[in-house]
């Protein structure tokens, strides 16, 4: 059964987070390998969906935010875009594009970051907008502050972080086929609003708290810390339970456990799409593109990348999307 655990280091400004999404995982693969136009992911596709979705979901549950938190790849080698989404309530889904053949092995660089142009997003889409609330948007390269590429998402997720957020963090995370899993571990920020949570309620950049700033790298808490997270392996993450992962680490710190969230109140595979989302998206077509298709079809069909689910609409159906325009609610953009 998947699970997340957060804790806290007693006394010491150090928080962290570990997540093992197993039964949440195998769904999304499932889902996937039995999509007859895509075929299952290959390996280093489902690892790198694998930790992205791991990392998602431990940044979702590390922030106070009633919205949807995305993590995307938008990459220039054989994976074009990969999307890992968690909803506040641990609903996850994740999906990836793929355009040519991926080499065995293929790692970071070489699935979507072959010229050094690939990019890497995080969003935040409050559910309850504000009038001209913007959804909140980070954007990182895949390289390091001297174009070097980097060769694991944890590389490019703590670079984030710290450029972003002011906050050191420490990323593992692993992924293969049964597993998907991380572990976070973060300095407690000095001042609320340095932080992604303060950007989500503000809609800009997170702020830059000068006392975040100054305490960069110069925790001693946080770095014994970080030493011990750090030192956890890809192998371990994937085959140990959670609480033998904490012992081994963490058995001379004291930790204040906060309760875990498995079975429904965990981490969980949830599709958001809906046949309303695809009819607005439709919509966004336009008349004479979706009459087209039908001329062309008979009919007009959607599937959704995340879940598989086929959305069929008819002459009827089409005619009723453009003769009832402000009904629906508009497309979501994460349906293809
Ligand atoms: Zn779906």
């Amino acid at each position: 059964m998947s699970e997340l655990h957060k804790f806290l280091f007693d006394g010491l400004p150090v928080r962290g987070v570990i997540v093992r999404l197993t039964d949440a995982w195998t769904e999304i693969l499932a889902r996937r390998a039995s999509n007859h136009h895509t075929g299952p992911y290959a390996p280093p596709v489902a690892e790198l969906l694998g930790e992205m979705t791991a990392a998602a979901t431990l940044m979702q549950a590390n922030i106070k935010f009633n919205g949807a938190l995305t993590l995307q790849i938008f990459g220039d080698g054989p994976v074009k875009v990969a999307v890992a989404e968690v909803q506040p309530n641990l609903g996850v889904r994740a999906t990836a594009s793929l355009l040519g053949d991926i080499p065995s092995g293929a790692r970071l660089p070489e699935l979507v970051n072959v010229t050094n142009k690939g990019r890497c997003a995080i969003s935040l889409h409050p559910k309850e907008r504000l009038p001209g609330q913007q959804p909140y948007q980070g954007v990182v390269p895949l390289h390091g502050d001297h174009r070097e590429k980097l060769d694991k998402l944890s590389d490019v997720l703590q670079h984030y972080m710290l450029q972003s957020e002011q906050l050191d963090t420490t990323l593992v995370l692993a992924a293969d086929d049964q597993v998907a899993a991380g572990l976070l571990i973060q300095r407690l920020p000095v001042k609320g609003e340095a932080n992604l949570e303060g950007a989500a309620a503000t809609g800009d950049a997170p702020g830059r708290a000068v006392h975040n700033e100054d305490e960069i790298g110069l925790n001693e808490d946080y770095n014994r810390i970080a030493i011990l997270a750090s030192s956890l392996t890809r192998d371990e993450l994937l085959t140990l339970d959670v609480e033998t992962i904490l012992r081994r680490l963490f058995w001379e710190e004291k930790l204040l456990r906060f309760e875990p969230q498995a079975g429904a109140d965990g981490p969980r595979f949830a599709c958001t799409c809906s046949r309303e989302r695809v009819a607005g998206m439709i919509r966004g077509l336009g008349v004479e593109e979706a009459e087209g298709i039908l001329a062309e079809r008979g009919n007009i069909e959607v599937g959704c990348d995340f879940c598989g689910r086929q959305y069929r609409f008819d002459a009827v159906d089409a005619a009723r999307i453009f003769t009832a325009p402000g009904d629906q609610p508009p497309a979501s953009p994460l349906v293809q």
